[in-house]
């Protein structure tokens, strides 16, 4: 517990990992949260992106702090953080978007339909039913950033709360 490892904070030290790889999950140099990159929430396992290609309003994407392709590079630490974190983004989704069901999945490899297949990540994306009005309203939504913006301000306040929530690393 006391040697857990802390890629985000060696990254804000660094600063220069997210530069290098270009790599979406890493914008926004070691930031708890950081609106331009639409990042969500990260601390040293994982990390909340809202999607600025939506599928859906309020899609997001849930991947693991440190840069890794495969499920089988994951420590056990952040393979737990990961799955409390699709359940909590889930929960923060529903109580504001009041979506009647969920797609969540992980797509392996750029041979599977990952867009960005070097840095593992789940997508969260609410679903509502085809014949709701509110589907056609969001379906105009989906193509409008500024929408994503304010849909980032409205989930951003829960994802701090599960920042200053989280389980504490031993010894900090
Ligand atoms: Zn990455």
């Amino acid at each position: 517990m006391k040697n857990l490892w802390t890629p985000w904070r060696m990254s804000y030290i660094l600063g220069r990992e997210g530069r290098e790889t270009g790599c979406i999950f890493e914008a926004g140099a070691g930031q708890r949260h950081d609106r331009p990159a639409l990042l969500l929430y990260r601390d040293e396992a994982v990390a909340v992106l809202l999607n600025r290609f939506p599928y859906a309003n309020g899609h997001l994407l849930v991947a693991p702090t440190r840069h890794v392709a495969e499920l089988t590079e994951l420590t056990t630490v952040e393979e737990q953080a990961l799955m409390r974190m699709l359940r909590q983004a889930v929960a923060i989704l529903r109580k504001h978007l009041r979506p009647a069901g969920f797609n969540v999945g992980l797509n392996l490899g750029a041979a599977a339909g990952a867009g960005l297949a070097d840095h593992l990540h789940f997508h969260v994306v609410p679903r509502w039913e085809e014949d709701h009005n509110f589907m056609t309203v969001l379906a105009e939504i989906r193509t409008i950033p500024e929408h994503i913006e304010q849909t980032f301000d409205r989930l951003l306040p829960d994802f701090q709360i599960l920042f200053n929530s989280r389980p504490s690393p031993a010894g900090d």
